[in-house]
């Protein structure tokens, strides 16, 4: 039998090697002055070293809320990635 399972092939973290595990992580930005932190933010998480990695979809709708968030005069936010 030959074939690879494409769907269920386990990442491997590229600092350390470790396996690569589905989770939720709080994401930091800084913009300018401001501080956002983007809570429960899906990610792949390295079960040896704990280094968060986010999906490029994930990415584009964090940068779209932080987009909107730009006109908030608030210095901190702790905003949860599910509300937005
Ligand atoms: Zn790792």
């Amino acid at each position: 039998m030959i074939g690879k399972e494409e769907k269920h092939r386990i990442k491997k973290c590229p600092l350390c090697g470790g396996e690569m595990h589905d989770g939720v992580t709080a994401a930091p930005f800084f913009i300018g002055e401001k501080i956002i932190v983007i809570k429960d933010v899906p990610a792949e998480l390295c079960s040896d070293c704990g280094e968060a990695y986010m999906k490029s979809s994930v990415v584009d709708k964090i940068e779209a809320l932080l987009d909107k968030l730009d006109d908030l005069d608030s210095e901190m936010s702790v905003i949860h990635y599910k509300a937005a």
